[in-house]
Order: C-alpha cells, then structure tokens, then sequence
C-alpha cells in the first residue's frame, strides 16, 4: 500500500515500525495481535530488502555457534541463545499453524558439515547438546560428495519467506516507498510530512541514525551469493559448511539453493560467482544456474544481536539488528522481546539480547578490527584514493566487480555504477567521479 493523502492521515500512532524486511513485519504482527494500533513504513516494497533474498532455513544452528558464545559469553548467556533460537522455530509452526498461512513450511534436519577436520563439530555437539538441542554427529549426507563429519540437528525448518510475509503483511498498515529521513525524539520525519509515534521501532537491517546508538562503531557487514540450480537430485536436509569456502545447500521447491562466497561488504569478493558455478558444475553436472544473487548482513561483535532499546538516551526508540546471516529465528526472535516489552512484560531474552549490554573481552578483538578498517576507510575516503565516497561517513568505496555495485568497506552501505544508494546505512546516493 502507498502512503494515502495528506488530507487522510492519521498522524499519531502508537507503534511505528520503520522496515517491512522479516523482523519489521514479524514485530508489527506480533503487536498487532496486543491490539496495539501499529504503522509499518517502508523506502521500497514488503520484503524488499535482504529478506527477500535470503535462503530462509530457519535454524537454531549457526554454524559452530554454541562453542564459540560459551567463549565469548559464558555458558549461560550461550544456552539462553540456544532456547530463545530453539523457541523462535516453535514459535513459526505455531503462527503458521494457528493463521493457516500456506508458505511451505517443513521441518527438516539441518547440518553443519567438514570435508576436513571433525574436531570442531564435536565440540558443537558437545555445546549443543548441552543445551537441549537435540543433535548428533555422522559421516553419512545427502551431499554430491564424502564429508569428514557432520553434526545434525533435528527439527529444524524452511519455508518460503515470501508466501509468509505476503500472507502476515496483509493483516497489517504497511506504507511502501515512504523513506523515513530521520527520527527525532517522538517524530518520524519523512520526506512530505511528520508523524508522530509514542513508540518507534527500527528494523531498518543496519540502524540508519549514527548517534546516539553508535552501531557504526558495533557491527560491520558481510556479503555472500547464493545460486539457483535447476536439474539437480533433491537435498532434503539444509547443509551449512564450516571449512573455509565452505558452500550451503538448501533445497525450494524444485530448485537447490547453492551458496557460499562470504566476505565482508566492500573487500575483494574473489569470484565468488564463478566459483559457485565451478562448484555447481562439478558435483551436479546436469544442473542448470536458474538465476543467482547476494546479499549481506550485520555482524556484530559478540555475535548476539541487538534487540531493545536503541540507546539510554532514546526511552521510545527501538532497534532491531546484527543477525549474521540468521536472520528467520532472530526477527522472530525480536518480535517476541519487543511484544512484551511494549505490553510490560518481562521477557527472559531481553536482557542477553540488551543493546545495553556490556561487552565481554573477547569482543575487543573484532571491535579493533572494525575501528581500524573504518580508518583506512576514511583515509582512503579522505585522499580520495578511490572514485566514489560512501555518503554515510566519508569512507572510499571500493569496486565489486561481482554485483557492479560500489560498496563501503566501512559500514556495508552499496551503491550503483552511478552511485545510486542500494543499501544502507547511507541515507542518500553517493558521487562517484567519472
Ligand atoms: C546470502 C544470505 C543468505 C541468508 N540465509 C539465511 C537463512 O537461511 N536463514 C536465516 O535465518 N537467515 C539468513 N540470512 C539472513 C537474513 O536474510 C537476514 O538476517 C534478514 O532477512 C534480515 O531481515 P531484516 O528485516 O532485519 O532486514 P531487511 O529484510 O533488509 O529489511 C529492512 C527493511 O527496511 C527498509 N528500510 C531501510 N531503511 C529505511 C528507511 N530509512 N525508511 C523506511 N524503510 C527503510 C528496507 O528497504 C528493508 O525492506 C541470510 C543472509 C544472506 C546474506
């Protein structure tokens, strides 16, 4: 739905919610359901963003997730991230179940798999299993080629991302191609007018406001690709490899999903295309490339997401960010933290997933990282070491022959050949010199 007319509007809401990607429209419904009277207001259409080209397996297993939290933030803090996870897969089939939503949903098993060292995968199932995932170790896959091991969990799930939010977005007032410019205290400030919210929510992927918040200097962004192949046998179980180029593989419908290629946003994606297809063509000779796309996502620190209040200093705004590619069980996730934050309720997540939160030390690692690519960022921004300059902070773009896009190694944002804005957190397009 567009904007309707000046003259209909109705400017005070209750709850705005800046994005319809999955966690916008998931928390909209969510509160919705309260009765609360929510507006959901979107730059481009419902699901336009990274949802849209997600591989959508909705899993608790994140690759060697669990082993890797009890390092970096305790055991407990690691097993409420498996329940939460664990609950937000539960939590699909019972919202697909009661609103009879036809989106292809399906319980699979899914899999973390090594062609070379099984050594971490027991350590995962280890954590795992520690914290009532119900998972275990084997060398027999579907896979086109002979794995070391793999770890499985059970009752995992996909669906079709786009059925779902198609189905759940009809229920809800969503504005398409309404760009929010700015949040000021209570406002929404959009390009024609000003509304006005008691609370707002940002689920914009990357939080667009700078300060306060400071997400610029707490999460960076990270790009993969992903092939569409026709012709191939079926893979029933979702597949995540934890080698270095390692590939995923995912079945929808008839075709398999083939992905791999990550990098972060703005370095040298190493052609990731063609090495997908050389994969494609080797382990199923007969397939044809349907179509193939990438998107990216927020990587924060500590590699929990930030869900709750944007700052101490913003009591009415909200942010919703820092999925790492695991966005299906973290906007569901988010939707019930925020659900209950906003009826009053307490929420046994809120506090692991607190924006608020204190960093433990194993961040620091990652956050030096982040800081000292934004300065050579910016020096190269600067000096002009490059065409274009990202209109975020000033930082050089550099060019991914991959996407034909410029993208900022700084923060992820992407622009066109011409410098047309394509993702955030840039606000505006950016110049790029001829
Ligand atoms: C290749 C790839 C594969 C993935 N596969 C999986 C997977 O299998 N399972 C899984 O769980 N996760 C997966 N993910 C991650 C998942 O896709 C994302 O985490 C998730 O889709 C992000 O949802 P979102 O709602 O936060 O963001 P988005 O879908 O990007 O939604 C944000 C919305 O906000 C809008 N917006 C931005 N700025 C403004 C503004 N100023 N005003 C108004 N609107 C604005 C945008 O247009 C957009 O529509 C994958 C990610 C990648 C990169």
């Amino acid at each position: 739905m567009e904007a309707p007319g000046k003259e209909r509007i109705r400017d005070n809401r209750e709850v705005i919610v800046i994005g319809a990607g999955m966690a916008g429209l998931l928390t909209a419904f969510f509160l919705k359901e309260q009765g609360i009277d929510v507006l959901v207001l979107e730059a481009k259409e419902i699901g336009s963003g990274q949802t849209g080209r997600t591989t959508a397996k909705i899993t608790s297993q994140h690759g060697l997730k669990y082993s890797s939290l009890i390092k970096s933030i305790g055991v407990e803090r690691a097993r409420m991230y498996a329940q939460a996870n664990e609950q937000a897969i539960r939590e699909y089939e019972r919202l697909i179940r009661d609103h009879g939503i036809e989106c292809e949903f399906k319980r699979v098993l899914a899999y973390l798999y090594t062609t070379q060292d099984e050594e971490l995968l027991k350590m995962e199932e280890d954590a795992a299993t520690l914290f009532g995932i119900d998972a275990f170790f084997t060398t027999e896959t579907e896979l086109p080629f002979s794995v070391k091991g793999a770890l499985c969990f059970r009752n995992q799930a996909r669906f079709d991302p786009h059925l779902f939010m198609s189905h759940i977005s009809r229920e809800l007032e969503v504005w398409e191609h309404t760009r929010v410019s700015a949040v000021r205290g209570n406002q929404v400030i959009l390009e024609d007018r000003v509304l006005t919210a008691e609370k707002i929510i940002a689920a914009t992927h990357y939080p667009f406001r700078n300060v306060p918040g400071f997400y610029f200097l707490r999460e960076h962004q990270e790009r993969s690709y992903v092939l569409e192949l026709a012709g191939c046998d079926k893979i029933e179980g979702m597949y995540y490899g934890i080698d270095k180029d390692g590939l995923s593989f995912r079945q929808a419908g008839d075709f398999l999903l083939l992905g791999g290629g990550s990098h972060r946003t703005g370095q040298e994606p190493g052609e990731a295309y063609r090495r997908l297809t050389e994969a494609a063509k080797r382990y199923f000779p007969d397939c044809r490339i349907q179509s193939r796309w990438s998107a990216q996502d927020c990587m924060p620190h500590d590699g929990v997401p930030f869900i709750g209040r944007y700052s101490v200093f913003t009591p009415d705004l909200y942010v919703i960010t820092g999925f790492q590619k695991w966005g299906m069980t973290s906007s569901m996730i988010a939707a019930m933290i925020l659900r209950d934050e906003l009826c009053g309720r307490q929420n046994p997540y809120a506090k692991l997933f607190s924006p608020q939160r204190v960093y433990g030390k194993a961040s620091i690692g990652n956050l030096l990282l982040d800081v000292g690519m934004s300065i050579k960022g910016l020096y190269r921004g600067l000096f002009r070491k490059t065409p274009g300059r990202c209109s975020h902070m000033g930082c050089g773009l550099e060019w991914n022959p991959e996407e034909e896009s410029w993208d900022c190694p700084c923060h992820g944002s992407r622009f066109s050949v011409q410098g047309k804005l394509l993702d955030n957190p840039a606000k505006k397009d950016a110049e790029i010199k001829k």
